[in-house]
């Protein structure tokens, strides 16, 4: 009798590594207390943070369609999140370090904060970080702490691959060097059989955290790989499952007779659909989806140009407009220039 054990335990904190910030120490900068961070009160977060206020701005843009993208895609899991939820996004790497943050890492949700580094406010790796962590903190106030370990990192690096276009987020994308590593993984037998990644503890998960890549970095590659696999792959086939099994394991039902009711008890032939489909996937499977988010991010400014009725008689003008920052927008609806 097939039997899958399943460790739904509380999650207690996840913090994100970063290359980039592996080279700081806890003493780089000079540490600020954390009551000295300007603070804004955002639609969904109490925003603390030491950025100019302009990048302080985009960065309220950008949370603003994260958490609302987070509220859409759960909404039929837990509660509707009604509080300001706190956020700290620091330049300082001194402040990073006196608000918890520790040294090799570029974020962490700790329960009570989320709490990111902020090496460029609109570079992919910071906002990476934020919509990972995010989305963890968003589980935590929404879902409470039922999903097992490898649906919540899953899910965190789903949305930390996502893309934000100004009045979107798009997500499902497959970078191709991320799909290079996991076909690697896939094809030499690296990742955990999915059963043992569905019983992995997030004890067990953070205590293989700060280790080499051959454990931390491919039990998140296999997460993600797993959602994206579940929220995709076979043509959307899993997509409905995926969405009960969540909802199932949020209503505190059993995660392995949430599995079972949803997916069948032969995870051999899930395994192997699942190979199969990673090994199968060409070199780039979602350049479409990301030029669709490209057009959509000059959509987003050409549509504000306009309705300002400024006009351009060829593309080329409009990117030169947009590089100079000339592009108009009215004040309500404004978007990061740097975008
Ligand atoms: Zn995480």
């Amino acid at each position: 009798m097939f039997c899958l054990r399943f460790n739904c335990g509380l999650l207690t904190g996840c913090a994100l590594l970063s290359a980039l910030l592996l080279a700081i120490d806890g003493r780089a900068g000079p540490p600020a207390p954390p009551t000295d961070l300007p603070t804004y009160e955002t639609k969904y977060y109490v925003l603390h943070t030491d950025l100019a206020p302009a990048e302080a701005r985009a960065v309220v843009h950008h949370i603003t369609l994260m958490a609302e993208e987070y509220n859409r895609r759960t909404s039929g899991m837990g509660k509707r999140v009604d509080r300001r939820l706190p956020l700290y996004l620091v330049q300082n790497s001194g402040t990073y370090f006196t608000l918890g943050g520790e040294p090799g890492t570029a974020g962490l949700y700790a329960g009570d904060k989320l709490l990111a580094f902020v090496r460029d406010p609109l570079s992919t790796e910071t906002w990476h970080v934020i919509q990972h962590e995010g989305f963890h903190q968003f589980a935590d106030a929404a879902i409470g702490r039922e999903l097992p370990a490898w649906a919540n990192e899953g899910l965190a690096e789903y949305f930390g691959e996502g893309i934000f276009t100004g009045d979107a987020f798009y997500t499902g994308l497959i970078p191709p060097a991320r799909l290079r590593q996991v076909k690697g993984a896939v094809a030499d037998g690296k990742f955990r059989p999915l059963r043992d990644m569905m019983q992995m503890s997030l004890e067990t998960w953070n205590a293989h955290f700060g280790l080499a890549y051959e454990k931390a970095g491919h039990n998140y590659d296999q997460a993600w790989a797993m959602v994206q696999f579940l929220a995709h792959g076979d043509d959307g086939k899993y997509q409905q499952a995926f969405a009960n099994f969540l909802a199932a394991v949020s209503r505190k039902q059993n995660c392995e007779r949430a599995w079972v009711a949803n997916f069948g008890d032969d995870l051999q032939a899930f395994q192997k659909h699942f190979d199969a489909y990673w090994l199968g996937l060409s070199e780039d499977p979602t350049a479409r989806l990301e030029t669709e988010a490209l057009v959509s991010t000059v959509t987003s400014f050409y549509a504000r140009a306009f309705s300002q009725r400024q006009y351009f008689d060829t593309f080329e003008q409009f990117l030169t407009a947009a590089a100079s920052e000339q592009l108009k927008a009215d004040e309500d609806d404004w978007l990061p220039p740097e975008m």
